[in-house]
């Protein structure tokens, strides 16, 4: 895909229908994760989205649909500096986001720039409560990083931490629960995926 492309709307050319309701980057395919049900961190090669493409393509993008959501995943999507790019950008064009992390990496700095970019909607990856998410992202303390990075979002200009949790036979039982709890007092919703 490049700007020119989307430009001359060969897109609707091509495959004629709707528009997209909304587009989906992910920048990149590392993630120190572990997750036993994800093979992303497994992959051999790294690669991340080319920088300079990203803010061309995004203009076009805008041109093109408007106030289109971006969606911004990965791997872990704080890893990569073409998240960066992107969601600085999306801030300029004034695109609505939603980024999607484990929140590990998600620090002062992060926060401080998600609020100046006026990112809107930040979804963590949590999969239940502490024993079970700590246990499924393989890496010890995942559960809490969360908590931390959703509490350092809260207050700061748009922002709003939502949760996406991975529906799974080990943690169905713990849902309702788990639901009441999330939603109770730091997050704004809660997602399931399959
Ligand atoms: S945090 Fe997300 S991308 Fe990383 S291993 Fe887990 S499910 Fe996969």
């Amino acid at each position: 895909m490049s700007g020119q492309i989307l430009e001359n709307s060969a897109f609707e050319r091509e495959f004629g229908g709707p528009k997209p309701h909304y587009i989906s980057f992910h920048t990149t395919d590392f993630c120190d994760a572990r997750c036993g049900h994800c093979d992303i961190w497994k992959r051999p090669g790294v690669p991340s989205m080319p920088r300079r493409e990203l803010a061309p393509i995004l203009r076009s993008i805008s041109r093109w649909l408007g106030p289109v959501e971006i969606q911004v995943a990965g791997g872990e999507p704080l890893l990569s500096k073409s998240t960066e790019v992107l969601l600085e950008e999306c801030g300029r064009l004034h695109l609505p986001v939603t980024l999607t992390t484990n929140g590990w990496h998600l620090d002062e700095a992060w926060a401080d720039k998600l609020s100046a970019w006026g990112i809107k909607h930040v979804n963590f990856s949590l999969d239940g409560f502490q024993e079970f998410h700590d246990r499924m992202r393989g890496v010890a303390g995942s559960f809490q990083r969360v908590f931390e990075a959703a509490k350092r979002l809260t207050g700061r200009g748009a922002v709003k931490p939502r949760v996406t949790c991975v529906l799974m036979r080990d943690n169905l039982e713990q849902m309702i629960e788990f639901t009441e709890f999330v939603c109770s007092d730091l997050f704004d919703g809660i997602f399931f995926r399959r």
